[in-house]
């Protein structure tokens, strides 16, 4: 999310931006009542009061977020993401289609099994020494994790950002019975995000033994923290 083209957004015509679900703030009707009914100072001042808020608000959700420590390379490309498993295909395309229009991100779909993308999924029984499903993001063709998905301190914010990553389903454990939530769970560590704690409504609870209910979409969580850093 960008200050400035959020403002933007805000003060023209665009009735309920994403800031909008984010929390109570003042509404832009609020400030043209102000307007309208008292002076272009009353106006003016609860545009000013909108804006420190809106500043506020983004640095108390950037706080929050939990970052992995990198983010995507956007200046490589965007992410595009190959399906080449062959029981996830719809939960992949869906994950997908959730960060490009719930998120400030921009991520596409390769067409199914071609050599395109650069987030590519793939299915095998690696063993049950490897975990159910692991993201294995990569800069520059150095990897950021080491091959069960820990991260390695080798990948940054900087000149050190992934441009091309794995994402890996083992069937050595079965059937994956979230896939949905898989799907979202290791893309979004390949964007930044580490986990949050099996408590928090979000796709980065650390594991499948949390218990609880698993969301099959992203939620308010993960979409404020995408969407803060792209
Ligand atoms: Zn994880």
């Amino acid at each position: 999310m960008k200050l400035r083209s959020g403002l933007t957004r805000w003060l023209q015509d665009e009735p309920q931006s994403r800031i909008r679900k984010r929390g109570v703030w003042p509404k832009r009707e609020h400030c043209l009542k102000a307007l309208r009914k008292h002076s272009a100072f009353a106006g003016f001042l609860c545009i000013a009061f909108a804006a420190v808020f809106l500043i506020s608000f983004v640095n108390f959700r950037e706080a929050n977020a939990v970052d992995i420590g990198w983010h995507w390379d956007y200046s490589a490309g965007a992410p595009v993401v190959r399906n080449s498993t062959s029981s996830y295909s719809v939960q992949i395309a869906s994950a997908t289609s959730d960060f490009h229009n719930n998120t400030d991100m921009s991520v596409y779909s390769c067409p199914s099994h071609t050599n395109c993308g650069n987030v590519i999924h793939s299915q095998s029984s690696w063993g049950t020494q490897y975990p159910i499903a692991w993201a294995l993001p990569f800069s520059g063709g150095s990897p950021c994790t080491d091959n069960k998905g820990q991260t390695i301190y080798t990948c940054d914010h900087g000149s050190n950002k992934p441009d091309w990553a794995a994402v890996r389903w083992n069937d050595s454990w079965g059937a994956n019975s979230k896939p949905h939530f898989t799907a979202r769970h290791e893309m979004s560590h390949v964007f930044g995000l580490a986990h949050r704690s099996c408590g928090d409504y979000s796709v980065m609870k650390p594991s499948l033994t949390c218990g609880g209910t698993y969301p099959a979409t992203l939620t308010s969580f993960d979409e404020n923290d995408l969407s803060i850093w792209y």
